[in-house]
């Protein structure tokens, strides 16, 4: 079984990217902001709590989001592969993961690091701001935010996919089909 980390800054392309190699190997998309976005959606209580973080750029509590996948790791343990979009996001979440997986005799595959220079990230988040309607995308100083604790939090799970030989670097400029087709190729050698 696959089990692959769509990694990199808010603004990389990860939910496009995850879309199409969803489409491509029939994997399981798993997204953390999906999922959060749902529970909004739906006015839970969990979803209250998650909406002050994520209007704020902050990243959401480990323990919510590592209880939102527990609850699905039935699913995550049988199919034959997964796309993990937007999580982990910090060391304690990969840790966590690895956990769960270690249970059902599973691990991570490999963690593909969309590369993505600063500059473009913040002009691709404001134009989908204008069309999505995202709130955390709504302005410059939430999505600098966004990219600070992605500095600070998300990107310290590189050195640890790095210490376990599953960190691959991917050029995440360019359009949206050459980047699929060297996310496609590069899992193909997995
Ligand atoms: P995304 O759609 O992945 O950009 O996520 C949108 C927002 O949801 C993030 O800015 C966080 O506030 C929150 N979020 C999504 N995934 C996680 C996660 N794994 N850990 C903590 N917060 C998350």
């Amino acid at each position: 079984m696959m089990h692959l980390i769509l990694f990199g800054p808010p603004g990389a392309g990860k939910g496009t990217q995850a879309q199409l190699l969803v489409d491509h190997f029939k994997f399981l998309h798993l997204s953390t902001g999906d999922l959060l976005r749902g529970e909004i959606a739906a006015k839970t209580e969990l979803g209250l709590q998650a909406k002050k973080f994520i209007d704020a750029g902050e990243l959401v509590p480990d323990e919510t989001v590592i209880g939102m996948i527990k609850n699905l790791i039935d699913r995550i343990c049988t199919v034959p592969g997964v796309i993990y979009d937007g999580f982990p996001r910090t060391v304690a979440q990969a840790i966590a993961l690895d956990n769960m997986l270690t249970e059902c005799k599973e691990g991570i595959t490999a963690l593909l690091s969309l590369e993505v220079p600063h500059d473009e990230l913040v002009k691709r988040l404001l134009i989908r701001g204008e069309s999505s309607g995202r709130t955390d995308d709504a302005d410059v100083a939430t999505i600098e935010n966004r990219i600070t604790v992605y500095g600070e939090k998300t990107q310290p799970l590189i050195n640890h996919y790095t210490q376990l030989g599953k960190y691959h670097p991917i050029e995440g400029v360019g359009s949206i089909e050459e980047i699929s087709t060297r996310l496609i190729n590069k899992v193909k050698t997995l």
